[in-house]
């Protein structure tokens, strides 16, 4: 058996010798790693084992404010600062200038059309901008994986973790009185026993096979494949399409969404000049290509960009940096998420598409709950680990809800603005209530996630998808004008008692910055006196914590 053990200045001693469990993460991704680091500090020894080598290239990139309200909880609950410090761009970029990141501001939205350019009509252009954030300082990142997931490896082992790469494991066997694991690593041997065992592997699936969980993927309904790369010299959509009213945030940065007849591309933009770019394509979509099963990554993306005259001038001059991927359908459910003596984080558990950009805040959230089951060297309890199973598979639905009807709204552009705008007042609803400490901060990883519990949120995407599927017929008909109408007046309705940012309405234009007035005007909607709110605003603009930091130079879209 080859074991190292590595013991970095940050360790801490366990609070209780005896209390002190074993636990086995399989996976080191950023989840598995930051969870890991969290047990070690909570005093659990700790062994992080992963089949590759950091740094490696992940997908799975684009934060939101969801996502580092829950790295902010963690720093502040396990003294982690340098989580605090990633959770907003300008203080990443102040303390860790060398981890790659890139600004996200927020999602941008634009339809494109077969054969013709992107056209720039002003106002009623089909583009949706929907700023996350006031400023650059405090806004969202884009997380070049490569760089973050060895950063929380490398802060895990210095939290006293115990990190084996290069492992290959053969067997998992869970029983009532522990975990056994065992493979190999360079070699030798690898026998390990633990008192609990997380699967953070992803959609490798260690446990599903180990344990013979059963997949689940027909409660799924979104189904999309995927052609991707990280490229060179991909052009601003700015200087592409040049003349668009201006928006909330420079259209550029932020997750750009290109939606296309056959699904929808995203473009995710790296201070350095990368961008992670990909086409996730639906099954009906895929099918108009020629020969699809067969198709080579190089000759679907090829054929996408002679399509597309606008995305095609906006690759004109990109290289990829690494070979295109093929996968053909990136869904995956599972039907059981945790048992005795075991758990799966989300991505292990199921994925539906990366529309809405709800995996890294689904696994934070994770984490957060896990790490409150394994509070004060103890293991969760039964009843712990049967709510965890029924959060996660009630928030794959809801996000597998939400997704499934904006491949439907796709149809038409009416339809998918409007349609986001449940995303859009959800999230932003759960974020305010955050940022103002109107939700008891213990209870809030348990909270569900995407609305899940929250009886106006919760029914939202289902009404919602429902209600696209009768008028595209699940065909991908666009309806008549009264049709599209008669969804955008639903959708401000449904979304009325969540909706604090004025979403949804037609004076906006789909161009939506974070509007603190009508925040205030809609202080009622929060429990909040106008006063209440007014006063609790910095917190918002995160003024008393975050200097506002200066752009660095590549960010100025005129030197770009
Ligand atoms: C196309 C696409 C785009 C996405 N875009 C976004 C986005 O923009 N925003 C967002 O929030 N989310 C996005 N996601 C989701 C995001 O990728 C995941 O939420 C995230 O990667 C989960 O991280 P993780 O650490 O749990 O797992 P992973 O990143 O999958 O890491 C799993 C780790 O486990 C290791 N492993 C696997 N099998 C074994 C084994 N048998 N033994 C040991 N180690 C093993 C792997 O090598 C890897 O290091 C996207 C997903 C896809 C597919």
């Amino acid at each position: 058996m080859s074991r190292t053990k590595v013991r970095g200045a940050g360790a801490r001693a366990p609070r209780n010798r005896r209390e002190r469990k074993t636990i086995a993460i399989v996976g080191s991704g950023f989840a598995g790693s930051l969870l890991a680091r969290v047990l070690a500090v909570q005093g659990h020894e700790v062994v992080l084992l992963e089949r590759g080598t950091h740094p490696r290239f992940a997908i799975g990139e684009s934060s939101t404010p969801l996502a580092n309200l829950s790295l902010e909880r963690l720093a502040r609950r396990y003294q982690l600062d340098d989580c605090y410090d990633l959770a907003a761009h300008g203080r990443w970029v102040a303390r860790f200038p060398k981890l790659r990141r890139g600004l996200k501001r927020g999602f941008t939205f634009y339809r494109h059309h077969r054969g013709m350019p992107f056209e720039n009509a002003g106002l009623e252009s089909e583009r949706l901008l929907v700023a996350a954030s006031p400023n650059d300082g405090i806004a969202d990142t884009h997380w070049l994986r490569a760089d973050v997931d060895h950063h929380f490896v490398r802060e895990a082992v210095a939290a006293g973790v115990e990190y084996l790469d290069r492992v290959d494991l053969t067997a998992g066997d869970v029983h009532s009185s522990g975990v056994r694991l065992t493979g190999t690593r360079g070699g030798a041997a690898l026998d390990l026993r633990a008192d609990f065992v997380i699967d953070a592997s992803g959609p490798g699936g260690f446990l599903a096979r180990q344990l013979s969980i059963p997949s689940q993927l027909n409660r799924t309904e979104t189904r999309s494949a995927l052609v991707f790369s990280h490229f060179a010299d991909v052009r601003l959509m700015g200087d592409v399409v040049r003349g668009l009213p201006e928006g909330p945030y420079p259209d550029d940065w932020a997750a750009v969404h290109h939606i296309i007849d056959e699904g929808w591309i995203y473009s995710l933009r790296f201070d350095d000049g990368v961008t992670s770019a990909g086409f996730t394509l639906s099954p009906r979509g895929l099918a108009t290509m020629t020969d699809s099963a067969h198709a080579s990554a190089e000759s679907l993306w090829r054929t996408l960009l002679a399509r597309y005259p606008t995305i095609a001038a906006a690759f004109e001059r990109a290289t990829p940096l690494m070979p295109l991927g093929f996968r053909p359908r990136i869904q995956h459910r599972l039907a059981r998420a945790a048992g005795p003596r075991w758990v799966l984080l989300p991505h292990a558990y199921g994925f539906v598409d990366p529309l809405f950009s709800t995996g890294i805040a689904w696994g934070l959230r994770a984490i957060e709950r896990l790490a409150l089951c394994f509070d004060g060297g103890r293991l969760p309890s039964a009843d712990e680990l049967a709510r965890y199973d029924k959060l996660l598979g009630l928030e794959a639905d809801q996000v597998d809800r939400l997704v499934a009807g904006a491949y439907e709204a796709m149809a038409h552009f009416d339809l998918f603005a409007a349609h986001a705008m449940i995303y859009f007042a959800i999230v932003s609803f759960a974020e305010v209530r955050r940022r103002l400490d109107l939700d008891d901060p213990a209870t809030v990883p348990w909270r569900g996630f995407l609305g899940v519990g929250d009886p106006a949120s919760e029914p939202l995407p289902r009404a919602g998808l429902l209600r696209l599927r009768r008028i595209t017929r699940g065909a991908g008909r666009e309806g008549s004008a009264a049709d599209r109408r008669g969804y955008c007046d639903w959708i401000a309705q449904a979304i009325a008692s969540r909706n604090i940012n004025r979403f949804a309405e037609q004076e906006r234009n789909n161009l939506y910055p974070v509007d603190l007035d009508a925040l205030v005007d809609r202080h009622a909607l929060l429990g909040l006196t106008r006063d209440q709110l007014v006063r609790a605003l910095p917190a918002l603009r995160g003024a008393p914590r975050v200097p506002e930091i200066p752009r660095i130079p590549e960010l100025s879209p005129a030197s770009v």
